[in-house]
């Protein structure tokens, strides 16, 4: 950590930070340059708690050169984090498409959405049963009846499937019945939540604040980790800006980024940045185009009849129209097609080859 001080310190206050310094066990290194003095310390092994440095006279401010997430941290874990749902691998070789509805709403609708994405060779099916809605009138989700409509979908298929937990109350109802739990963007920094997902041994896709930085998502993650759950990913789902053409502006950069700081699994999300449907497949392809692990869309059998997000969600035929372009461009998934020992498997197989050969 450094300690960077007023150009106009003086020397008391300089001998103070170095005594506090000392104080708290720490060796103190100071570097008096040509305009002010920067303070260098070491001996701490862990994160340092600067509170007491940045409250003392003649400090500029506290840099911490020691990150304040360790096992999220590719320096530290420089293998690439594979998690394995049933047959998908998340953070493999081949990008994953989770899609589905915002929200389950009916069986007939959860159903037909599964049966699209299974039959368009998407690897897992999302749904909504708890919703976190910015207002309170909002229709909140079907609940456990949502969580049981998702698990018959699941059964039906052979999906795995995806869904939120909201909140520490019914994080085990979730965790029961889901295959990974989703932990929403305005919980990212919900630590009592984090923590419980921490302790679930089931995979976890921890979404991006939407007014979070890189090394807040980081920590967040770090939260769920200390606790003991290394199967960790995360989706950069837009942030805020002051873009009026889309609900959020997604943050295509943040993948290079990550990818440059940590081994977990990244996901795109284009639906919630996009808020409309036709900006989700370009922005699903530039997700995929930047490195993404997997693209999250929403899917609705009818948009124009959703209770949350139609706006957002793609037609099936859109859905359908994605896939094969993908599988064209070469960036067929790993398709439930491909890991079953269904004949078509010759057919897509060429493909992978050919991105695996580059
Ligand atoms: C969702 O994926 O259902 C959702 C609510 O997304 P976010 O938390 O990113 O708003
Ligand atoms: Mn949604």
């Amino acid at each position: 950590m450094l300690v960077v001080l007023y150009q106009n310190a003086t020397e008391e206050q300089v001998n103070k930070v170095i005594e506090t310094i000392e104080d708290l066990g720490y060796n103190a290194h100071p570097n008096p340059g040509a305009s002010r003095t920067v303070i260098n310390i070491t001996g701490n092994v862990d994160i340092m708690d600067s509170s007491r440095l940045e409250g003392l006279p003649g400090v500029m401010k506290v840099i911490h050169v020691t990150k304040s997430y360790r096992l999220a941290d590719i320096e530290v874990n420089p293998e690439n984090t594979v998690i394995e749902v049933g047959d998908v691998e998340i953070g493999g070789r081949h990008p994953i498409i989770i899609a589905g509805p915002c929200s389950v709403e009916s069986y007939e609708q959860v159903i037909t959405a599964a049966k699209a994405v299974q039959e368009c060779g998407g690897s897992i099916l999302r749904g909504g049963a708890f919703k976190p809605r910015t207002s309170p009138y909002s229709f909140q989700g079907l609940g456990i009846e949502g969580l049981k409509l998702l698990a018959k979908a699941r059964n039906a298929t052979g999906l795995p499937v995806i869904s939120e937990a909201v909140d520490t109350d019914t994080f085990p109802v979730v965790e029961s019945y889901v295959d990974i739990i989703q932990i929403g963007a305005r919980n990212m920094q919900n630590y009592s939540l984090l923590k419980r997902a921490g302790r679930s041994p089931k995979p976890v896709m921890l979404k991006r604040g939407m007014s979070a930085t890189l090394s807040e998502l980081l920590s967040a993650a770090e939260y769920i980790m200390s606790e003991g759950n290394s199967n960790v990913m995360l989706c950069e789902r837009g942030i805020r800006s002051y873009s009026d053409h889309s609900r959020f502006t997604l943050d295509l950069s943040a993948i290079p980024e990550l990818r440059r700081l940590t081994h977990l699994p990244l996901i795109v999300d284009p639906s919630h940045a996009a808020g409309r449907r036709d900006m989700v497949i370009p922005l699903a392809r530039a997700g995929l185009a930047v490195g993404a692990d997997g693209v999250m869309i929403e899917i609705h059998p009818w948009p124009d009849k959703a209770l949350v997000d139609g706006p957002q969600s793609l037609t099936l035929d859109m859905f359908s129209e994605f896939m094969e372009s993908l599988e064209k461009r070469g960036l067929m998934t790993q398709s439930s097609r491909y890991l079953s020992n269904d004949t078509t498997d010759a057919k897509v197989a060429p493909n992978l080859a050919q991105q695996d050969g580059n």
